[in-house]
């Protein structure tokens, strides 16, 4: 099978690599189709495609759009999109908007609590997109800051619902980000279903409303998944009609999955590559 892996980020988000040594790490690491999906964000694309064409790796425009559905945060990745659709471009606006006012609210909370300075401290990280500043260069300043062991430890005691420095925020809506997918020509896949603070009832009916405004696809083979997750959700997939992606999510070498290194998808499932043009 295609080692496909269409899910990533670049320091244009919350990832490390700039686009340029992302791809290069790509393409190392044997990956043959390859999508940059930074968060909300568009800018890196140009730079990661260019990349890409100077060494030969079969280069998808991609986004992860941050989503409000029934009070939960969720995560919509948008394959094949035109960078340049102005519907896409403002709805992403709309969304990247609060992000540095709840940092703000971040910072203050963990100040409330006696860690100072975490607002410059996590801007620090966000240096190339400060308007992207998120939840993961607060916990890679907290690592710095020797707050915490690594960053992942910051997602354990902080930044989280019920730990201090977690501060809720409303992100676009389901049927807009859909919506903006669509309008820049775009493939809308449901990012890591596992990792949602659902119930198993509402996660379906998350799968049934996504299908219904056009939702293409789902994650079965993602770094955020476990291989018993890996079954669950090829399940799904095929119960509801979807079609299956796989991408490692990638944000740093020392803090997720490798790129291009997951299992294969099984061969029941219809990989979401297929529909994707130029791609095959
Ligand atoms: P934000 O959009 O600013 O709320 O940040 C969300 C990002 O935080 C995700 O895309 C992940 O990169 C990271 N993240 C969220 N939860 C965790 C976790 N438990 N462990 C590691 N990273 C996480
Ligand atoms: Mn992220
Ligand atoms: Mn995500
Ligand atoms: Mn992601």
């Amino acid at each position: 099978m295609m080692n496909a892996d269409l899910h990533s980020h670049s320091s244009f988000s919350d990832g490390t690599l700039a686009p340029e040594a992302l791809v290069s790490r790509a393409a190392a690491r044997g990956v043959e189709l390859f999508a940059l999906t930074d968060h909300d964000q568009l800018e890196g694309l140009a730079g990661a495609r260019a990349a890409a064409l100077a060494c030969g790796l079969n280069f998808i425009d991609g986004v992860e759009i941050s989503v409000t559905w029934r009070g939960a945060t969720v995560h919509v990745v948008g394959l094949d999109i035109d960078p340049l659709n102005a519907r896409l471009r403002n709805g992403l606006e709309t969304v990247r908007a609060g992000r540095l006012a709840r940092a703000r609210a971040i910072a203050a909370e963990l100040a409330a609590g006696g860690i100072e300075g975490s607002l410059e401290g996590a801007l620090k990280h966000a240096a190339e997109s400060p308007s992207m500043v998120g939840r993961s260069h607060f916990a890679r300043h907290l690592a710095d800051a020797g707050v915490v062991t690594d960053a992942k430890a910051a997602f354990r005691h902080y930044l989280v619902p019920g730990k201090p420095g977690y501060v809720p925020h409303r992100w676009a809506a389901l049927a807009d980000a859909l919506g903006w997918i669509g309008a820049a020509g775009g493939i809308a896949v449901l990012a890591h279903p596992g990792r949602y603070a659902l119930s198993s009832d509402a996660l379906r009916d998350l799968l049934g409303e996504f299908r219904d405004c056009g939702g293409a696809a789902i994650e079965v083979v993602t770094g955020s998944h476990t291989s018993e997750e890996y079954r669950r959700f090829a399940a799904l997939a095929l119960q509801y009609g979807l079609a299956a992606s796989r991408g490692s999510d990638f944000h740093s070498p020392d803090e997720s999955a490798e790129l291009g290194s997951l299992p294969d998808l099984a061969d029941r499932l219809v990989p979401v590559w297929e529909q994707l043009a130029g791609a095959h």
